[in-house]
């Protein structure tokens, strides 16, 4: 995790009430997160850090290109990245997160980001992610199906188990 001690962030030191932060996140990055959507790609992140009376706001704005694999041919495929994401922090005993608000422990003061900003990466994947040309070959496919009902039925079958099995 050494590669991604760039990405701490300390918030009891804060100087100011406001404290802003730039990286630019690229293949080292996402080699070193080892998230298992994204392996390359290259954010630019910006994040803005706001101390009030109880909590810390940490917001994040993504922008650029990440890498997935599509669908249907299973070849890489950039996908563009626009997000803005809000993650809230606070001090108490022990690490914790609940979802909404991350809690991390008083003496130590810090949180290393690298983590969620992969994970506000991740989120903006659409379920679906298809290169346009694959996307062309689908509907012809789709057609097809149309022709002969007992196929699309059990295309259908096929598609809920995935579903099922994904969950
Ligand atoms: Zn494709």
């Amino acid at each position: 995790m050494e590669k991604l001690d760039g990405y701490i962030v300390d918030l009891k030191g804060m100087q100011s009430d406001t404290v802003s932060y730039h990286w630019q996140a690229a293949t080292d990055f996402f080699s070193a997160v080892q998230g298992p959507e994204i392996k390359q790609g290259l954010l630019d992140v910006a994040l803005r850090v706001k101390r009030t009376s109880c909590a810390y706001e940490l917001t994040f704005q993504l922008k650029g290109e990440v890498e997935v694999t599509c669908d249907r041919c299973l070849e890489p495929m950039s996908q563009p990245i626009e997000a803005e994401c809000l993650l809230r922090v606070k001090m108490g005993d022990e690490f914790a997160d609940d979802g909404d608000v991350v809690t991390i422990p008083q003496r130590e003061g810090t949180i290393n980001v690298a983590w969620n900003i992969y994970e506000f990466a991740a989120l903006q994947i659409p379920l679906r992610h298809v290169h346009a040309t694959c996307e062309q070959l689908y509907s012809d496919s789709s057609e097809e199906e149309r022709i002969d009902p007992r196929w699309a039925e059990l295309k259908k079958a096929m598609n809920s188990k995935t579903v099922n099995s994904k969950s």
